[in-house]
């Protein structure tokens, strides 16, 4: 086992990453921006080293400086977290060129998923559907392009190879506004990710996003963790999530997992990793797959008892999966909600300094946040200030304490998403669960026409 490990991230993860550590007993090196100085698990580290000024690129992004840090303070791997460099394939290389183990996947693994065409082809030689599509890189020739999308059939979507995040992403009703379309998404993607290719793939209507979580270790095991439901999202990012996905039958879920994690060994990967599904009509089509924790990973760790980060360490240090898909047992119902800084109605980020700060408590409550009374949330980063879940026996037990623990909370001198948290526990729709990947955004709308 690793005796010291460099934690490359900030926020929640970084600290989430650092308790894991403690609790197998590796020294954990904090890398820090000028901006995250006074974040508490700087503080709390073993070691801490400024990578650079709060600009992501000159700091968290910056790959000459946190292999740097790692060589000063004789860390023997890096743990990337989510975003910044995680699914940086060139990263993990220079990782490990630089003689440190990168705590995720092999580079070759993350260069073929972080490429939604080359992603999807290897899916499907695997044998995991996909959303029926274009196959790869959709051609120049818009006489091309109409023939695919009528073999397709309208509605299509035309998604930017590169893409992430929830962008570079553009639909198609009528095959009038279709070549327009293609080369729009064309220019923006070469914009935005460096790369203008595109593919099509059917527009489904109505689906749920339901996720497989996989652990896979150097010994060709591979395992699934069973599933969340991530339907709740406003432009494409997640804000509710819970596990189990309600009212989809098991043996569904253990057909995909078995696929999923079937898949893992197939291409020889490594680690923790999530496979992203459209779930519509009993079926499941794999959209993508992130080769990195996520951060709804601890609903997943609520229903099974596993600890993923920890695994994933133990996974990189060569320890083999220390149990077997058998032996995972799904027990009870989490709910996590994000809590970002950030206007509850218009989402305008409100950074700045908490003045008050009261976390929830109690059974079946876990916070994962880094922020504490007097803590500046800086400009810099992604809004995301932490996460409120909570677990209980049935899915109506996780919810009521979700509620209790949302009324609990007290954040003072910032905006926070709070309020439409206590708004969605209480809507019936979601309530009854099962609600689409267009329900948040619908609500929302609905909510704003009713105020005006
Ligand atoms: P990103 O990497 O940017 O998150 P994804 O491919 O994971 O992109 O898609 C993000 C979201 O976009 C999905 O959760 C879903 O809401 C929507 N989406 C993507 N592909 C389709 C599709 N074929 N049909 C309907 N919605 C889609």
């Amino acid at each position: 086992m690793f005796k010291k490990i460099l934690v490359a991230n900030r926020g929640e993860i970084a600290l989430r990453i650092q308790r894991a550590c403690r609790e197998l007993g590796i020294k954990a090196v904090m890398v820090y921006s000028e901006a995250d100085r006074d974040a508490k698990y700087v503080k709390l580290a073993d070691e801490a080293v400024c990578i650079g000024p709060a600009p992501s690129p000159l700091s968290y992004l910056n790959m000459p400086a946190i292999i740097s840090a790692a060589e000063v303070t004789d860390a023997e791997a890096i743990h990337p977290g989510y975003g910044f460099l995680s699914e940086n394939a060139d990263f993990a290389e220079r990782v490990e060129k630089s003689g440190f183990t990168f705590i995720g996947p092999t580079p070759e693994n993350i260069r073929t998923m972080g490429d939604k065409v080359s992603a999807k082809q290897a899916m499907i030689k695997a044998g995991v559907p996909c959303v029926p599509g274009s196959d790869g890189e959709l051609p120049d020739d818009p006489a091309l392009i109409k023939r695919i999308a009528k073999t397709i059939g309208y509605p299509v979507i035309i998604k930017a190879s590169g893409g992430g995040g929830g962008r570079g992403m553009r639909v198609v009703h009528t095959e009038a506004a279709l070549v327009n379309a293609v080369q729009m998404t064309k220019a923006e993607a070469a914009a935005a990710f460096g790369n203008p290719a595109v593919y099509m793939e059917k527009y489904l209507q109505n689906p749920r996003h339901v996720e497989i979580q996989i652990l896979a270790d150097t010994h060709k095991n591979a395992v699934y963790l069973g599933e969340r439901d991530c339907s709740m999202q406003r432009r494409h990012q997640k804000v509710i999530e819970e596990a189990p996905a309600p009212g989809i039958p098991r043996r569904l879920i253990e057909k995909i997992g078995d696929r999923c994690a079937a898949a893992c060994k197939k291409i020889g990967y490594r680690g923790a990793g999530t496979f992203e599904f459209l779930y519509e009509n009993g079926e499941f089509y794999f959209i993508e797959m992130n080769t990195r924790v996520q951060v709804e990973h601890p609903i997943t760790e609520l229903i099974t008892g596993i600890d993923i980060v920890r695994t994933q360490i133990m996974i990189a240090s060569g320890e083999k999966l220390p149990f077997t898909q058998r032996q995972i047992e799904f027990k009870g119902h989490a709910i996590e909600c994000r809590v970002n800084a950030e206007d509850p109605y218009k989402f305008i980020p409100s950074p700045g300094r908490i003045s008050m700060w009261h976390a929830p408590g109690g059974p079946g409550v876990r916070v994962d946040t880094h922020v504490y009374n007097n803590y500046f949330v800086p400009p810099n980063y992604d809004s995301m200030i932490g996460k409120i879940i909570t677990y209980g026996d049935t899915r109506e037990q996780a919810m009521a304490r979700m509620r209790t623990a949302l009324l609990e909370t007290v954040v003072e001198g910032i905006n926070t998403n709070i309020p439409l948290h206590q708004d969605l526990m209480v809507d019936s729709k979601f309530m009854e669960g099962g609600t689409n990947i267009h329900y948040l955004e619908e609500w929302l709308t609905h909510r704003n026409t009713n105020k005006r």
